[in-house]
Parts: structure tokens; C-alpha cells; sequence
């Protein structure tokens, strides 16, 4: 194996623990994967994590990208939100994510410098989620999706294959699936490939890992620090040959130069990737880009050179169901888009389901 093989694995610089989670087990396994790593583990002496705020903003970036605390997930995170279209639950195991993606959707989403914060009450969360199977709907209205159970969403706030290696938490969650005994689904979406530790795990095909994919001009200039393109479709590959359902988030889809030959050479490495896996399970979700006044505003302040179009001039206001004001492409540019799309994926994917388009 050469060093570009190498999965991309992230070694925080700093890495906190709140006094409670050291009363978690699962808050426990992670000092001691952390400390196992060679990395010290600074305990605090209280819930407040301090020493992030540098004297500039991108000072305190830097430093709260390097930084990961470990702590007790907040109330508000047990009580599940409905994440349509994605799926019926969102739970969460950490936030925040040491990537750097010039156009993140954690910006304007998260509040306060961009810790990754892990949690420790694992066990607790996955128990909790037992009284939502069964209940839901984004799964049991679309005929497409009913035999996936009920669906939960995993990676709302942070990726989770950025941080497994350090915290162990989402393979346990891929067993807890895998033993439960009821129609449910784990989802979640990624950028990066460090998939050693879950293949030939029990996971009676109850989870399935998406790939967030994109064409080459868009990954390559501006999802810093993450996996290349050709390391998560060989990522995919391996877990999709190991029985996984898995998927592409093609996101954020963005009419690029020449975009129709940038997203063709995408499908055709796609279709190279899954060529004679046996009963693949493959499923695509297709987001186009868009932002909001918020995420904008942070996401200059985090990376004032990108060259990322946000222009609102250019776009069209789309209020959301809460009243929120976000920016997306024109309706012709969407319809072209989104046509292209719905015709191309079948061509180079025969088998794979589109679950939807945003
Ligand atoms: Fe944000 Fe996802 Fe990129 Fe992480 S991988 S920086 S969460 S867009």
C-alpha cells in the first residue's frame, strides 16, 4: 500500500473531555482509543471548553478545527427531528467535522467556533431510538423506499467516517442496526474512505452508507481535507461487495464549465466502481447547491479567497418551510440540471434508484 492509498485519517491536534463524559463507557472507550493513538486527552474541569477563541476569526478557525472535545450529547439532540427528504429520523453521535469544505452545510447551521464535538453517551442515544421505529413518513409514503423500514440519519451534523477511527461510534451503531429486530435503516453520507473497520461487521443490510460524490472541478477545488473522488468510490466498492446497501450523494450539483462532460465522467467512474458487484443496492440523492444570507456570511469569514459562486444577483429566493430565506439556481438552469440527471444516471446506472432531487 503507498501513502495515497492510505485512507485520509484526521489527527486533531487537541482533544478535550467534559467531566461527564467521563461517566459514559462509551466516553471512556474514546479517551482510551484517543490516549492508544498517542494523543493526550486534557480533562476539564468543567462542561465549558475555553481556549478556541484566537485573536481573528480565522485564527479561531484554525484552532477550532484542530480541536475535539469529547462530551455529553444536549438534551435538545434526544428528542429525534423529522429529516425529510433524506429520512424519517435525524440522531446524532457528533458535530461538527475537520474538513473543509468551501461550501459546508454545517455553516450557518452550528453555532460557535467549529468544534467537532463526539459523544460519549453513545449507548444511551442508540436506546433511545426504539421508541421512534415504526413511526415516521418519509420511507412509508414513497413506494420506493418502503422496504428500508424505518429510516434513520446519522451524519446531519458532522462525517461520520472523518472521526470513526477516534471514536469507534458508528461501527456500533452499524451492529445495533444489524441486531435489531424490527424493519428500521441506518443512513449516512460521507467524503471520506476509511472503511477497514466495517467490513465483515453484522450488518444484516440495515445500514447504508451514501458517498457524498461530485465531478473533479467541484471536489477538487473546494472539499479540502477530504478523501479523494477515486478513494471513496473504491470505499464504496468494498462495501457494496461486503453486502452494504449503499448510495451517492451527488452534492452540491453545481452547472460547473462544460458541466454535462464534468458529471458524465462521474457516472462512468461510478459505473466502473460498482461494474460486477453482485446484487448491488444502489440509490443516488441529488442536491443541487444553494445558500443562505447566513451560511454565506460564514463561510466568507472561514475562507474569504474561495472563489465558490454565492451570488444572489444570479439566483433565485426560495423561502423554506419555516419561513427561511435561502438562494437557489433559476428554474431553467434546475430544470435543464435536473433533466440531464434523471436521464444520465439510468443510462450509465441502470439499477439504481434516484430518491430524490432538491
Ligand atoms: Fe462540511 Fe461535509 Fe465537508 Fe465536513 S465533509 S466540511 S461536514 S461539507
Amino acid at each position: 500500500m503507498t501513502d495515497s492509498d492510505r485512507p485520509r485519517v484526521w489527527v486533531p491536534r487537541r482533544v478535550v473531555a467534559t467531566p461527564p463524559s467521563y461517566d459514559h463507557p462509551h466516553g471512556r472507550r474514546i479517551m482510551a482509543r484517543i490516549e492508544a493513538l498517542g494523543i493526550e486527552v486534557e480533562r476539564l474541569r468543567s462542561a465549558r471548553l475555553t481556549g478556541v477563541r484566537g485573536d481573528s476569526d480565522r485564527e479561531t478557525y484554525a484552532r477550532a478545527k484542530n480541536t475535539m472535545a469529547i462530551v455529553v450529547s444536549p438534551p435538545s439532540r434526544r428528542r429525534l427531528q423529522p429529516i425529510a427528504p433524506s429520512a424519517d429520523w435525524r440522531f446524532d453521535l457528533a458535530e461538527g467535522c475537520p474538513a473543509h469544505c468551501q461550501y459546508c452545510y454545517l455553516a450557518g447551521s452550528l453555532s460557535g467556533p467549529p468544534v467537532t464535538r463526539v459523544y460519549a453517551d453513545l449507548d444511551d442515544i442508540l436506546d433511545g431510538l426504539t421508541e421512534y421505529a415504526g413511526q415516521g413518513t418519509v420511507t412509508s409514503r414513497r413506494a420506493a423506499r418502503r422496504d428500508e423500514g424505518t429510516t434513520f440519519e446519522a451524519s446531519c451534523y458532522t462525517d461520520p467516517l472523518a472521526l470513526e477511527h477516534l471514536t469507534g461510534s458508528w461501527r456500533r451503531a452499524v451492529q445495533h442496526f444489524g441486531a435489531w429486530d424490527a424493519p428500521v435503516q441506518l443512513r449516512w453520507t460521507t467524503k471520506f474512505d476509511d472503511v477497514d473497520t466495517f467490513v465483515g461487521l453484522d450488518h444484516h443490510r440495515r445500514t447504508r452508507v451514501r458517498f457524498s460524490v461530485n465531478c473533479l472541478p467541484v471536489t477538487t477545488r473546494f472539499e479540502g481535507g477530504t478523501s479523494r473522488l477515486e478513494a471513496r468510490l473504491a470505499a464504496l466498492r468494498r462495501l457494496a461487495l461486503d453486502g452494504y446497501p449503499v448510495g451517492l450523494t451527488i452534492a452540491p450539483i453545481m452547472p460547473v464549465d462544460d458541466w454535462r462532460s464534468a458529471y458524465t465522467n462521474l457516472l462512468t467512474a461510478v459505473a466502473a466502481a460498482v461494474h460486477g458487484v453482485p446484487a448491488l443496492d444502489l440509490t443516488a440523492e441529488l442536491i443541487t447547491h444553494r445558500f443562505t444570507p447566513g451560511s454565506k456570511d460564514v463561510l466568507l469569514s472561514w475562507y474569504p479567497r474561495t472563489h465558490l459562486e454565492m451570488n444572489e444577483q444570479t439566483r433565485t429566493p426560495k423561502h423554506g418551510k419555516f419561513g427561511a430565506l435561502k438562494y437557489v439556481y433559476p428554474a431553467p438552469l434546475m430544470a435543464d440540471l435536473r433533466t440531464w440527471f434523471a436521464s444520465e444516471i439510468p443510462r450509465h446506472l441502470p439499477t439504481c434508484r434516484i430518491l430524490y432531487w432538491t
